[in-house]
């Protein structure tokens, strides 16, 4: 059985314990591999190996760290194929998903981080009057640490290395302890780019553990953190007596809100994808649909077609639509949302059922599931599910639907269908809401700023705002 170590100073290594976890394949239900359940001992020898390494790396050129970086890139276009298949195997997301969206995207986090970095500029203020002027020093923070989840493993994991290794900061980075195949590729591609030794430190093992570790670790100045709202709060805990720089990317609940005057069957289709893909696992993911009632039966009619219609198979084969869930203990968590539903004043219109894939029973398969609810307090409507599971219900105008898409605690995404400008911009403006789009979804851009307000998270990652997080600012005031 093939065992994963620990990246650190440039070389795999065991961890110090000698402790072990299992990491499952969930598309069979079966341990396919071992990764180090990381203790405060290897955070530490990981922060070592950082902090050793940030005098130079804070001091290699612009241009340097650039090149590093686009090799980086390089490496993850050429391996594409491998790293998709391992994503595909340890997640359970349909291989045409990883190899299309997951491993580019990664490659595109190092590449656009080369680029941004040589175009992040500061600000200068004359002071009108004194004879002065002020200009702001940008410095990298030190030895920084990035924890990502499981849904999109190297996607969410090098969005965050990438930033903060442009900027010039030295990482230790922990992927999910569910998810860590990718990230364990990742060490050796950085070594073959040529990034110094102990300039990014990838530390495998549990968050109660080894991610805990990272934050509580008195010297580790700044934690960019993508995960569950819980663990989120958690994490803010032990940090803020600590006084460290924190970007927290949390859980969602983001509304899908659909206008009659919308161009129908790109919504269907689109829909189909923001309810769905990945089996429903993306913190973007629109599971609160809110249909305007002239249209609302053609929609759920059309809507329970598409969905059933949805091919649930192994992540390899290459006409999967759905595949299986990231683990038995979250899929159980959300067959129990559905088992629920009656109770909850719910009614599931299609899916709900576990499904047996022939070649892999054990694996951990869930039909696509459709549940119309009247209840907005209800938990299915308040609770953040991350799995196959959307409800649906229908509203009167566009002050219900604005009320019912912010009645929640969570504010990531949203999604507006509507050809009419004023009620988008409208909608847009007022919605409680990182990220708004209109007549589309999950198209990403990656100069703009991503994250949520309310339950959601604090602080923003992407372009120049992820630049801004991973270094410290110093304002230099001159009078002459
Ligand atoms: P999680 O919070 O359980 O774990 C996320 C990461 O944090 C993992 O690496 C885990 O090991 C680590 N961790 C857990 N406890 C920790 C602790 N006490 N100290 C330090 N690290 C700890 O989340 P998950 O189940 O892996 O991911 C699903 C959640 O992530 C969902 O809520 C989803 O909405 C959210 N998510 C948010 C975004 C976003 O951009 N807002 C993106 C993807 C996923």
């Amino acid at each position: 059985m093939k065992k994963i170590e620990n990246y650190i100073d440039g070389k795999y290594i065991a961890p110090i314990k000698n402790n072990w976890l299992d990491n499952y394949n969930p598309a069979k239900g079966e341990v396919y591999s071992q990764i180090p359940d990381s203790s405060s001992e290897d955070i530490e020898l990981a922060y070592k190996a950082a902090s050793n390494a940030f005098l130079s790396w804070s001091a290699t050129s612009l241009q340097e760290r650039s090149t590093i970086l686009l090799k980086i890139a390089k490496l993850i276009k050429e391996n594409l194929e491998e790293l998709a298949i391992a994503e595909a195997i340890d997640n359970g997301k349909p291989l045409t998903l990883a190899r299309s969206v997951d491993i580019p995207r990664a490659s595109d986090n190092f590449q656009f981080f080369a680029h941004a970095i040589t175009q992040f500029a500061s600000e200068a203020h004359e002071s009108s009057g004194f004879n002065a002027i002020n200009f702001t020093l940008r410095h990298p923070i030190g030895v920084v640490g990035c924890i990502s989840p499981w849904n999109l493993p190297l996607y969410l994991f090098t969005w965050k290395i990438a930033p903060a290794l442009a900027a010039g900061n030295t990482v230790i980075a922990k992927p999910s302890e569910i998810t860590p195949m990718t990230a364990y590729l990742l060490g050796e591609i950085c070594t073959k780019a040529g990034l110094p030794k102990g300039v990014l430190n990838i530390v495998h093992g549990l968050g109660a553990k080894a991610g805990q570790a990272i934050v509580a670790h008195p010297q580790v100045k700044a934690i960019s953190f993508t995960g569950g709202t819980v663990t989120g709060a958690h994490i803010a805990k032990i940090a803020a007596p600590l006084f460290k720089k924190l970007s927290l990317e949390l859980g969602g609940k983001n509304p899908n809100l659909i206008f009659a005057d919308c161009d129908y069957d790109r919504m269907l289709e689109t829909t189909l994808k923001s309810s769905f893909s990945n089996q429903g696992q993306i913190c973007l993911c629109g599971s609160r649909i809110l249909v305007e009632k002239s249209i609302y039966e053609r929609f759920k009619n059309d809507f329970i077609a598409k969905t059933k219609a949805l091919k649930i198979g192994q992540p390899l084969d290459k006409d999967t639509n759905i595949g299986a869930l990231v683990s038995k203990p979250h899929l159980e968590k959300v067959k129990r949302y559905i088992d629920d539903a009656n109770a909850e004043g719910g009614k599931v219109l299609c899916g709900g059922e576990y499904v047996t894939i022939v070649d892999h029973k054990k694996g951990y398969y869930l039909q696509p599931t459709i549940i119309e609810v009247s209840d907005p307090r209800c938990r299915l409507v308040q609770e953040e599910i991350f799995g196959p599971v959307v409800t649906i219900m229908p509203f009167d105008n566009d002050e219900e639907a604005l009320e019912l898409a912010n009645d929640v605690r969570y504010g990531l995404s949203c999604t507006i269908w509507t050809n009419n400008l004023n009620r988008s911009m409208k909608m847009a403006k007022h919605i409680d809401a990182g990220i708004v789009w209109v007549n589309t979804w999950m198209m990403r851009d990656l100069r703009t700023p991503f994250g949520g307000i309310k339950d959601s998270g604090v602080g923003r990652e992407g372009g120049f705002e992820a630049l801004r997080f991973f270094t410290e600012p110093k304002n230099v005031c001159i009078q002459y």
